[in-house]
């Protein structure tokens, strides 16, 4: 891409209702939000964040920042390595890798950053990464950062996955999967991929981006799904920019895992510490995940009262038993029509188009919140109802 292309490329994304144009948010995240608050028609109703426990803005998080900012002011000022390691750090992690039930945990920036840094850290171009085919962007670079062989298999297909396992002369081999897919909202198949890499002597690394603190019975994610998470080929990764409503995202697993990555994992090593505060922040919010029940009892209300509402429209709702309730509609052009007819009636529902999702499965990604009440699920079906009539 040279300067001179820029123009003519942007162009052609238009054609193809693919520019993506970015919204200000004024005001806090939450189901009611104002956005581009200077326009005549600036407060919605949302469905278009991943705060699926409500947590973004919840009173005892900001309190918590205020009270450490207040002791220990803004900046890490230095990478972990360094002295950017706070006490606050520190005992979010033993925190979370108690949580989760597994030895150790280790905090990152981001979830992005967190994959970036792990398997380049455990594998090279001799290693064979697994990869089903509608992971998270972040796991396909992290494969092609290691420069480990990559090879993708058809979405849940346990069995050529098996086939692609035995033929495999890798010496280390890692199967990294979403958990829950972010598009789609299916679960991924836990046990089998655990069994297949026990049965093939690899690791599996789990993206729980979107199951920690949805899932399980205290919100612990997807590891309370599995029977056995006593295993050292394990890695679990977390974002806590989703449910838990902050930032960053940590990996668990072993601790002779943790220490590995403490040594080798770049994106750890090479970068500045969060701001400890970010750290009280994800505490206080573990906190509420673990006591306050309510929230994931409401979701699941929520999702049904929703499947019940759309019932009978001419866009079916994908199979998902998570707060990710996508809406399939197909062409681009038409989800981003429906998008915007929604707009009007002051409803926000993001269009999510290629290549976030296949040609030709151009979406509504509607994502529940326990923020949202059931009258809001009831709005959003009447508003979809009204545009079935004139589609
Ligand atoms: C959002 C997301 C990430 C990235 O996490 P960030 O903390 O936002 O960088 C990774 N994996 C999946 C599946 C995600 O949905």
């Amino acid at each position: 891409m040279t300067p001179d292309q820029l123009a003519p490329a942007l162009a052609e994304l238009d054609t193809h209702s693919l520019r993506r144009v970015r919204r200000v948010l004024d005001g806090p995240q939450g189901v009611r939000v104002t956005l581009d608050g200077t326009s005549y028609l600036s407060s919605y109703l949302s469905f278009s964040s991943n705060d699926y426990l409500g947590l973004a803005n919840h009173p005892a998080l900001a309190e918590a920042v205020r009270q450490a900012v207040a002791n220990i002011g803004v900046g890490a000022g230095a990478a972990h390595l360094l002295t950017g390691h706070h006490r606050l750090h520190h005992t979010l992690e033993n925190e979370l890798a108690e949580f989760v039930g597994l030895p150790a945990a280790l905090l990152f920036s981001t979830g992005y950053m967190a994959s970036l840094g792990v398997l380049p850290a455990l594998l090279d171009r001799h290693g064979e990464v697994f990869e089903d085919k509608l992971n998270h962007a972040s796991l396909v670079d992290a494969a092609v950062l290691s420069r480990a062989k990559l090879t993708r298999y058809p979405h849940a297909d346990m069995t050529l996955l098996e086939q692609r396992l035995a033929s495999s002369t890798a010496k280390v081999k890692l199967i990294a999967t979403d958990t829950v897919f972010s598009m789609d909202g299916d679960l991924a198949q836990l046990a089998e991929l655990q069994a297949l890499a026990r049965r093939y002597d690899a690791w599996l690394y789990l993206d729980d981006a979107h199951g920690f603190g949805v899932l399980g019975k205290q919100g612990q994610g997807a590891l309370a799904l599995l029977d056995d998470r006593i295993d050292p080929r394990l890695i679990y990764l977390a974002t806590l920019g989703k449910a838990a409503g902050v930032s960053g995202a940590f990996v668990a697993g072993s601790a002779e895992l943790i220490e590995w990555l403490v040594n080798k994992a770049r994106t750890y090593v090479f970068t500045t510490a969060q701001p400890p505060m970010l750290a009280a922040a994800v505490s206080a919010s573990l906190r509420l995940i673990a006591a306050e029940g309510w929230r994931r009892a409401h979701l699941l209300a929520l999702i049904d009262r929703l499947k019940a509402g759309l019932a009978g429209l001419p866009w079916p709702l994908m199979p998902s038993a998570t707060p990710i309730q996508p809406l399939l509609v197909g062409s681009n052009a038409e989800s981003m029509r429906l998008a915007d007819a929604l707009r009007a009636q002051g409803v926000l529902l993001p269009a999510i188009r290629p290549p976030t999702v296949p040609p030709g499965e151009a979406r509504l990604r509607i994502s529940l919140s326990a923020a949202h009440s059931l009258a809001d699920v009831d709005a959003l079906c009447a508003a979809l109802k009204l545009l079935a009539q004139h589609a």
